[in-house]
């Protein structure tokens, strides 16, 4: 039989692991944190498309929301759409050697972000197509977050252009999605898993992130389940019914292979 899960392999030169020291963390030390959890008063992800959007990168933030829906088993609404004006020009810069447009998180998160987020939120998080930097000696972030303050903001600008293939689409879909679901799992406390081959595994580039996988690992799921009220056959049954009907179809294997694993182990 093929185990479902993987160990993680040794990191390559330049994996998020040959260069970052990180310890995991296991279910017992994730509760001890006290992580910002869903409750019956605060049980709505929103979503903040901020700036410009193609229409293929908006049916991607479609998707997104969708896919979300599914992972996290909690509604995900989308607010009226914010143009760039509301970042002040300080806020906002050409990178000094390649000249992209890129936006400052930290302005996001506290001026944009903080002051719309609704009561009834565990998380709000803001969605752009533009570039993005956390401070000026830095080059770029995919995104940001705050572990308790329920904000965060992430970029699809390095994802690729959805419109050019199908192949490309799904390419980017992909990037999305795992982004999205990823920084969302740090808003719930959690840490990067080193136990498992795991969509909460820590990655330094495009590349590495590609290598992983969209799934949760043994450690990582019951955390997600617990967090979010969850149940873990519906999360795999839904995800399955995703990734068929969009084309993703390892994923959408992987997700019949777990529903089965754990039909036998009779949960
Ligand atoms: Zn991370
Ligand atoms: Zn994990």
């Amino acid at each position: 039989m093929t185990p479902l899960h993987e160990r993680p392999g040794k990191p390559e030169a330049g994996d998020w692991l040959a260069e970052h020291e990180e310890d995991g963390q296991t279910f017992e030390e994730w509760l001890a944190e006290k992580p910002v959890v869903a409750t019956p008063e605060r049980d709505h992800l929103y979503i903040q498309p901020l700036g410009p959007f193609s229409k293929a990168e908006w049916r991607i933030l479609t998707l997104t929301v969708d896919f979300m829906g599914r992972y996290f088993d909690l509604p995900v609404q989308v607010l009226p759409h914010l143009p760039l004006s509301v970042i002040p020009a300080r806020a906002q810069r050409e990178h000094p050697e390649w000249g992209t447009h890129q936006l400052h998180t930290t302005y996001i998160l506290d001026q944009v972000l903080r002051p719309r987020l609704p009561k009834d939120a565990v998380a709000l998080i803001a969605f752009t197509t533009v570039d993005l930097y956390p401070e000026p000696s830095w080059n770029f972030v995919f995104g940001e977050a705050y572990l308790r303050r329920r904000v965060g903001v992430w970029s699809m600008h390095r994802f690729g252009d959805p419109s050019e293939s199908k192949q490309e689409f799904r390419t980017v879909l992909l990037r999305t999605i795992g982004t999205a679901t990823h920084e969302t799992g740090h808003m719930f406390g959690m840490n990067h898993c080193t136990a498992w081959e795991c969509n909460m595994a820590g990655s330094n580039s495009l590349e590495e992130a590609d290598r992983g996988t969209l799934a949760l690992c043994p450690e990582c799921l019951p955390k997600l389940l617990w967090a979010t009220g969850g149940n873990a056959r519906r999360h795999l049954e839904r995800l399955a019914e995703f990734s068929r009907t969009n084309g993703l179809a390892d994923e959408a294997r992987f997700y019949a292979q777990e529903l089965e694993a754990i039909g036998r182990a009779g949960l």
